[in-house]
């Protein structure tokens, strides 16, 4: 059985309901912690669209956003390893994407930041593996990947790092809405009631540690069918491999047309990649059942044969 944080470290930490999505914390996450635009840094690591997105918009708010590494040079299909990152002792905070669901990455590590505390957009992660919340600064997540649907986002935050900044609008003050439970005005009550009938799903199933076990067992099946063909190649270095996204192109790309309307007609949808990676992704959230990926695995072998 997982077992369950202890009640210190639920008195440490705060977590939020909110609304405006991920998107909304790569502003409000800088608008709370910095509170000298002039003086303050920040570390970015770089491993994809959505980090990109946040640099950009941590960016508007205060000169000195550094990026601690990038694998844009080898488009984002794998996460620097912690060696790679040149992290500056006195940011305020890093900035880390755990799993990147357009390039389908995912940190095989935790970074280790010291005493600076590490911010993480765990969006198309988490609840999919057990994480040690402690050793985050800010965890946070826009539900409609792996907690239920859109319109709440999760923010857990050590409480030490609430109240940092005075006088900002309170729908965009961690303290403010802290302090009223998230309600501090009309909370998106019908998504907060799926949400919390999805942990209970999971918690039926077995916790996060049966989540990850399933997890793990769908992407080394799909990963396995990849490899073992040369009619399908991965994009991603093999360390990075995200267990949720999983991209992939054909060895002759012009039948990608064919192979994705086949699968639509084998009743396997979405399964377009992003233009920036092409070929395919299969998304295998925790929704997502082992079924379902052998179907897939099934629909590429005889896609294979008739086209290989
Ligand atoms: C989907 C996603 C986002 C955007 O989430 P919204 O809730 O739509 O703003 C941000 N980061 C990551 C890693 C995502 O997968």
């Amino acid at each position: 059985m997982p077992t369950l944080p202890t009640k210190s470290s639920w008195t440490r930490i705060a977590v939020l309901f909110l609304q405006g999505g991920a998107s909304l914390q790569f502003s409000m996450i800088p608008m709370n912690l910095i509170t000298d635009p002039a003086s303050q840094t920040a570390d970015y690591i770089m491993t994809g669209s959505w980090a990109e997105k946040a640099y950009a918009e941590a960016k508007k708010l205060f000169a000195d956003v550094r990026m601690a590494a990038s694998s844009k040079g080898v488009n984002y299909s794998r996460i620097p390893a912690q060696e790679e990152l040149t992290l500056n002792p006195g940011a305020t905070y890093v900035h880390m994407t755990s799993n990147n669901t357009i390039f389908g990455t995912e940190y095989p590590y935790r970074p280790e930041t010291g005493s600076v505390p590490l911010v993480c957009d765990a969006s198309s992660n988490i609840l999919s593996r057990p994480v040690d919340v402690s050793k985050y600064g800010i965890i946070y997540a826009g539900a409609q990947k792996n907690l239920g649907p859109s319109g709440v986002t999760v923010v857990i935050i050590r409480k030490d790092l609430l109240g940092r900044k005075a006088n900002l609008p309170s729908m965009l003050d961690f303290q403010a809405l802290a302090k009223e439970g998230s309600m501090l005005n009309t909370p998106p009550t019908y998504a907060i009631y799926i949400l919390g009938l999805v942990l209970e799903w999971v918690k039926e199933q077995g916790g996060v540690t049966e989540m990850e076990r399933r997890n793990v067992s769908k992407a080394n099946k799909l990963y396995a069918a990849i490899d073992e063909s040369s009619f399908y190649l991965c994009p991603t270095e093999p360390r990075s491999r995200s267990r949720m996204n999983v991209p992939f192109t054909l060895a002759k790309p012009e039948l990608t047309d064919a192979f994705l309307a086949g699968a639509k007609s084998a009743g396997l949808v979405t399964l377009k990649g992003h233009r920036s990676v092409g070929g395919m992704r299969a998304s295998i959230y925790n929704a997502m059942p082992e079924e379902g990926v052998e179907a897939l695995i099934a629909f590429m072998k005889t896609f294979e044969r008739s086209n290989g």
